[in-house]
C-alpha cells in the first residue's frame, strides 16, 4: 500500500517542526533560555511556528542569539535533506519555504551589520554565525528530531520538556559539541 500523500498543510507543518526545534534545541544547547516553541497558527502567514524566548531584549543582540536565529534554517536544510519528502513539493509549499527562510537570515545580517566594521568584517561575522550554528544542529541532531516529533504530535512543547530530551539525550551517549 502506497503512503497517503502528504498535504501542502502537512508538509509546511513537518518542516517548521524541524525548523523551531533547531532554533529551540540549540538556544538550550548555548544556555539561553525559552519558555515554549509551538506551531500553533499565530497570524494569517503560510508558515506560523515560534519559539518565545527568556532572553532579556538587550541580549536577542548577542552573537549566541545570532546562531540560534541561523539554526532554524540550518535545521530546516539538513530536514529536507534526510526526511521522507520524497514527492515534488507544489508551488504553494515552494513558496512558503522561501518566504519564511529569509526572514532569520535577515535578522542575522542585520545584527551582523551593527557589529561590524565594514564588508570584510561582516563577511567573516556572518561565516562565524552559520558555522556555527551548521556544527550545533549537526551534534543536537538528535534531540532536533525528538523535539520536532514532540512539536508535531503536541503542537507546543515547553522549554522544561526540552531542557528535559536534550539532557535525555546525553545520557543515552548522544553527540556532545
Ligand atoms: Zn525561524
Amino acid at each position: 500500500m502506497n503512503k497517503p500523500k502528504w498535504t501542502d498543510r502537512e508538509r509546511l507543518e513537518l518542516i517548521t517542526a524541524y525548523h523551531e526545534a533547531g532554533h529551540a534545541v540549540v538556544a538550550v544547547s548555548m544556555g539561553i533560555g525559552i519558555r515554549y516553541a509551538t506551531l500553533r497558527p499565530r497570524g494569517p502567514e503560510q508558515r506560523t511556528g515560534a519559539v518565545v524566548f527568556r532572553t532579556k531584549p538587550r541580549d536577542q543582540w548577542s552573537f549566541p542569539h545570532s546562531v540560534v536565529w541561523m539554526a532554524g534554517p540550518e535545521a530546516e536544510a539538513r530536514a529536507l535533506d534526510v526526511a521522507d519528502l520524497d514527492e515534488e513539493p507544489s508551488e504553494t509549499v515552494v513558496k512558503a519555504l522561501f518566504g519564511y527562510d529569509g526572514n532569520d537570515r535577515e535578522i542575522v545580517m542585520y545584527h551582523a551589520m551593527m557589529h561590524s566594521s565594514g564588508p570584510r568584517d561582516l563577511r567573516k561575522r556572518i561565516d562565524e554565525v552559520q558555522s556555527l550554528a551548521a556544527r550545533l544542529v549537526k551534534n543536537e541532531w538528535k534531540t532536533i528530531v525528538n523535539v520536532a516529533a514532540a512539536l508535531w504530535q503536541n503542537k507546543t512543547v515547553t522549554g522544561k520538556e526540552i531542557r528535559r530530551m536534550f539532557k535525555a539525550t546525553r545520557h543515552t551517549g548522544g553527540s556532545v559539541a
